[in-house]
């Protein structure tokens, strides 16, 4: 079996209204899907993590600088060609967009491997611990609109959330620290005392104004505080962690086994957040979940992007290992962004209906049963939406 063809498909639309994090704010919805064919009919399918231009030029990473090195090589051999893959790339980028461009890839591979064996990839990686998985839902994103505003919104979207079946929530913030912390305070009063919500600063924060917002989510019992302080802050992380009850949630800017071992060497985060699209493809992610589970670090995958991504997310946390185990384990959940996308919905030719299923499920979805990734894009669909 040969590879013959990889082509990189960034979808893109404009979204119904734009949203925010604390970085900056978006209009448009993008995803960048990898195909991978083979003479042997059977096509597999990834996706790489980053939006807008970064997929653009990740897409030329995919098509010109990777497809050149391993079309030919048998798709089956996918550690031979991750390894080929990186280290002809290990001088231009260790970290970023050519190991998220090999991502995408390295995700097809594995589909591809699924279907030859006939198996779902949860099969092919240890086995499944569970045939479905709890769904946190995020939302709560900022707007150019008045704190009092936001205040207002996040308590009533807290709520929404929580009463359309998610188990959990998490919110944005990133309007300063003051008032951010009156925004956990309307998400908390949202979602009444008996409910989780989980807090992302997409890394905005200085260590200094983490403490504060964080010993303000100390007293408001949240689970989690996600990038508190910039990803290269090592001593930020640890500082936070030492000072703070809430569990430091991190890394989903961070790359392969070297990387991660590097963030969990510093004893950053008390959770674990890899990003499969991102750090390198299944491939790695298996490596980086070996590291984290070594240092008894629970792993809550980072989930973005379309369909593929959730299927993707879907398989790995089926196979995820109870840490530590027990008579009543730790559930992994699935990160779930409950704003507006059509390529998470529309994509696939049967649906995930993740929605429809946390709704009728008690906030669980099913892994789907398939060979591979188990899912089918709707090649009309990927048409309609390619950016030319
Ligand atoms: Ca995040």
């Amino acid at each position: 079996m040969k590879i013959t063809h990889i082509i990189s498909h960034v979808l893109q639309y404009d979204m119904p209204e734009e949203l925010g994090y604390s970085q900056q704010y978006y209009a448009r919805r993008t995803a960048h899907l990898v195909e991978v064919r083979t003479d042997e009919g059977i096509t597999g399918w990834g996706e790489c993590f980053g939006p807008g231009n970064v997929a653009r030029a990740n897409k030329g990473i995919v098509e010109t600088v990777i497809a050149p090195m391993i079309i030919g090589c048998d798709p089956l051999n996918r550690g031979p060609i991750w390894h080929k893959v990186y280290n002809l790339l290990r001088d231009h980028g260790q970290k970023g967009m050519p190991i998220q461009a090999l991502s995408g890839v390295d995700i097809a591979l594995w589909d591809i491997a699924g279907k030859v064996a006939g198996q779902p990839i949860c099969k092919l990686i240890g086995g499944k611990f569970r045939d479905q998985v709890p769904v946190y839902g995020y939302g709560m994103m900022l707007k150019r609109e008045s704190v009092d505003d936001h205040v207002a919104r996040f308590k009533e979207e807290a709520a929404a959330i929580r009463d359309a079946g998610f188990v959990a929530t998490k919110m944005k913030v990133g309007l300063g620290a003051r008032d951010d912390i009156r925004l956990a305070q309307a998400v908390r009063a949202g979602v009444g005392d008996d409910y989780r919500f989980m807090v992302d600063a997409n890394h905005c924060y200085t260590s200094d104004d983490a403490l504060e917002v964080g010993l303000a989510l100390d007293d408001l019992d949240a689970y989690w505080f996600e990038e508190p302080v910039a990803p290269e802050d090592r001593d930020g992380y640890k500082f936070l962690r030492s000072k703070l009850k809430t569990r430091i949630a991190g890394g989903e800017a961070e790359f392969t086994r070297w990387g991660w071992r590097d963030l969990l060497d510093a004893n950053c985060v008390s959770l674990a957040q890899p990003e499969v699209c991102a750090l390198g493809g299944i491939s790695e992610y298996l490596k980086v979940v070996a590291l984290c589970q070594a240092r008894f670090v629970p792993v809550v995958n980072h989930v973005w992007g379309s369909a593929v991504a959730v299927a993707t997310n879907l398989q790995l946390l089926a196979a995820l290992e109870p840490m530590p185990g027990g008579l009543v384990p730790v559930e992994p959940m699935l990160e779930f962004d409950t704003t507006d996308n059509k390529f998470r919905d529309d994509l696939l030719k049967e649906p995930l209906s993740i929605q429809g299923q946390v709704k009728a499920n008690n906030g669980f979805v099913k892994v789907p049963n398939g060979p591979g990734l188990g899912i089918d894009p709707d090649p009309d669909f990927i048409a309609h939406y390619e950016m030319g």
